[in-house]
């Protein structure tokens, strides 16, 4: 019966993913169908083209990011320097966070950082985590990444914000495929996080207050266990 029943939970997640993927993929097709059926009798069809250019570039987005999903699970696991990393990611965020007059800054309370992981999918989810926090940012606000010790052995990243945080009634939602309260939002990128960091054998954790921010706790052990 167990069996059975996980079977179930599974093929319904499936479904909840298919349905989400149906969702998110036949919007911007309608709207490309219907722009396309005008441009032949508009007079200004540069503008239609824009629109459409957009939709064609959110399907790309959306198709990406669940891409990263059906990866194929070899593990390569490498030890990298995250201070260095988190520095990298950093100045490449720093461009929209400066639009937005948000300061984006790094503390560093701990002499190793050196930790083994798959870089490519760390950095997503730092990319993910940190962008969440500085949309969530109004202007004249600030980032901050702290990177310190635990006591046995693990390294914890905290992204703190003090931002629009998260109505409580939202917070079981959080790393639900396609949950989003965005505009423009996928609903992909804490689903994603999540994921890569239990890949690492590590812990995820969100703590939010509506009106003073949101801190997103990321515990990482320095080694990965055999497996
Ligand atoms: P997206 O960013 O595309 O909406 P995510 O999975 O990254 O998708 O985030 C899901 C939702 O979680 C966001 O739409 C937002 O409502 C909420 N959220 C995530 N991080 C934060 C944060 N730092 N502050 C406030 N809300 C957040
Ligand atoms: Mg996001």
């Amino acid at each position: 019966l167990a069996e059975i029943l996980k079977r179930a939970d599974k093929l319904a997640t499936v479904g909840q993913l298919a349905a989400g993927v149906a969702h998110e993929i036949r919007n911007p097709l309608t709207s490309l169908k219907g722009f396309l059926k005008l441009i032949p009798q508009s007079n200004n069809p540069q503008h239609y083209i824009e629109i459409m250019e957009s939709e064609i570039n959110r399907i790309e987005h959306v198709t990406n990011e669940l891409l990263v999903l059906a990866k194929p699970q070899i593990k390569q696991f490498k030890s990298i320097d995250l201070v260095q990393k988190l520095t990298n990611v950093l100045h490449v965020l720093n461009t929209q966070a400066l639009m937005k007059s948000i300061e984006v800054s790094i503390e560093v309370q701990t002499n190793v950082s050196l930790i083994e992981c798959e870089p490519s999918r760390l950095e997503q989810v730092f990319v993910n985590v940190i962008k969440n926090a500085i949309e969530a940012t109004p202007a004249g606000g600030n980032v901050i990444v702290q990177l310190l010790e635990s006591d046995n052995e693990e390294l914890v990243l905290r992204i703190i914000d003090n931002g629009h945080g998260i109505p409580h009634e939202n917070i079981p939602r959080l790393g639900e495929p396609f949950f989003t309260t965005k505009e423009n939002g996928t609903g992909l990128g804490l689903m994603i996080s999540q994921k890569i960091v239990l890949e690492h054998c590590g812990k995820f954790e969100i703590i939010s207050t509506v009106g003073k921010g949101t801190t997103v706790s990321i515990v990482l052990p320095f080694k990965q266990p055999q497996r």
